[in-house]
């Protein structure tokens, strides 16, 4: 093949990848016929594994029929019913299905959601929202004005409104026990503080990550932390915004991660796994109340073209059964804690290794200079590409954030399909074994 001219040589390490041939199940081939274990399920998106025959099955019933109908000409069946399975799936109340096709347009349309909300109340002086540092939202302005993480906002800060951050609950940066009821409150009351700090009545929401994703890496909150959150949400009129983008759609062993607290949000987002790397598709779920509100006074002010079409909700439907008629919520779970503790093993063996974390198959490790100090790893800020290229030189994809000076640390996130078996587990360690020996 010859150069490529696509988006990755825009980025700065300018890596050459192999082309891809072909992927099934948790594998992925390049055209020399080289096999990948997809350990980061590509950006923590394809759940359900590469080219499962009954989705595209679907999905080409769906392409004979149709494959785009506009929202304002049509609605679609294939809309509808994903919508309905999608509202029964979420707390109870978010009910209404917005379609999106990825991430940032989800966490889009929960900010202007959330602002049309404030304005149909009466409450037109709140357009706050407060996130957390790091954390990471999306790529678009209005979603990046939320994204706690310097390297990548900072060219475009004098083109955004500043958004309050509070730092994200990283107890064990900061010597806390996060299995502490304590270590919550103390972190959660941060929000209060800057809640108060910033004057109640300008704060329309607050969005978080129920577990970390990139920029933090699989952080789980400590103990208490997500109710308190809703709790001081709820105090002060602030709608709860979490962002599930990465965690939606099974991958921490449940189907949403907010069910791991019983904490249920305003507006929900979700994406990645949604159509699980089929078609491009996200969701935002907002609570009944907030959308008739925005309905009774004109109507949402905000849409996207391919926005729910009927080729992608085909692909989101079917995914659903599969982790449905699979169980995938649970083999997440499971095969995400065998990970986990074999993930942990490895802590004996490599004193680098400075914190192994994360939910069902939501999983990352740290790597440090020592683990009394817990500084980010010394070695010329290439440890993230040094790790990820030679366990892609041993067939093992692993996800880290390419960005500099380890702003949030060296972490690594092993996030394979939900389908993973032992077999796959003892194939990941293996694999990361051999990389960080020849690592070091
Ligand atoms: N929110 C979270 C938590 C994410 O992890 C991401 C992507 O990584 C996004 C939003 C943005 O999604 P997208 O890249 O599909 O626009």
């Amino acid at each position: 093949m010859s150069r490529p001219q696509t988006s990755h040589l825009f980025y700065q390490s300018r890596q050459r990848r192999p082309v891809l041939d072909q992927a099934r199940g948790v594998y992925m081939w390049d055209v020399d016929g080289k096999r990948y274990l997809d350990g980061s399920s590509g950006a923590m998106v394809c759940n359900i594994g590469h080219s499962n025959p009954r989705v595209l099955e679907a999905m080409r019933k769906q392409m004979d029929k149709s494959t785009f109908g506009y929202r304002l000409h049509f609605e679609t069946e294939p809309a509808e019913l994903l919508a309905a399975r999608t509202a029964a799936l979420a707390p109870e109340g978010l009910e209404k299905v917005f379609f999106v096709s990825g991430g940032s347009e989800a966490v889009e349309s929960a900010i202007k959601l959330a602002r049309q909300n404030a304005i149909a109340i009466g409450q037109a002086q709140r357009y706050k929202i407060i996130s957390r540092e790091p954390s990471y939202h999306g790529c678009t302005l209005g979603a990046l004005a939320l994204t706690g993480y310097a390297p990548l906002t900072a060219p475009f800060d004098p083109m955004m409104r500043p958004m309050p951050k509070i730092p994200a609950p990283r107890a064990y940066l900061d010597g806390l026990d996060p299995d502490d009821e304590a270590t919550g409150r103390h972190y959660a009351d941060m929000l209060e503080a800057k809640i108060l700090s910033e004057g109640p009545e300008t704060i329309l929401a607050f969005i978080v990550e129920p577990i970390g994703g990139a920029s933090t890496g699989a952080l789980v909150p400590p103990k208490g932390y997500m109710q308190r959150i809703r709790e001081i949400c709820t105090r002060y009129g602030v709608l709860l915004i979490h962002d599930e983008v990465m965690t939606g759609g099974g991958r921490t062993g449940k189907f949403f991660a907010g069910e791991h607290w019983n904490v249920d949000p305003d507006i929900l987002v979700i994406s990645k796994g949604f159509a699980a790397g089929y078609a491009p598709l996200g969701a935002m779920i907002a609570h009944k109340d907030i959308v008739t509100n925005v309905l009774d006074n004109g109507g949402f002010l905000h849409g996207f073209t391919y926005a729910g079409n009927p080729l992608a909700c085909s692909a989101g439907l079917a995914v659903l059964d599969e982790i449905e008629r699979e169980n995938l919520c649970q083999n997440a779970a499971e095969t995400g804690a065998l990970l986990k503790s074999e993930l942990k093993k490895l802590m004996d063996r490599y004193s680098i290794i400075g914190d192994v974390r994360g939910e069902g198959l939501l999983l990352a490790f740290e790597l440090v200079e020592d683990r009394a100090s817990l500084r980010p790893l010394a070695k010329e800020l290439n440890a993230f590409n040094e790790l990820v290229d030679i366990a892609y030189e041993n067939g093992l994809i692993i996800y880290s954030r390419r960005t500099r000076g380890g702003y949030s640390g060296d972490h690594f996130l092993i996030a394979p399909p939900m389908i993973s078996t032992p077999d796959h587990v003892a194939e990941i360690i293996e694999g990361l074994d051999l990389s960080l020996r020849q690592f070091l």
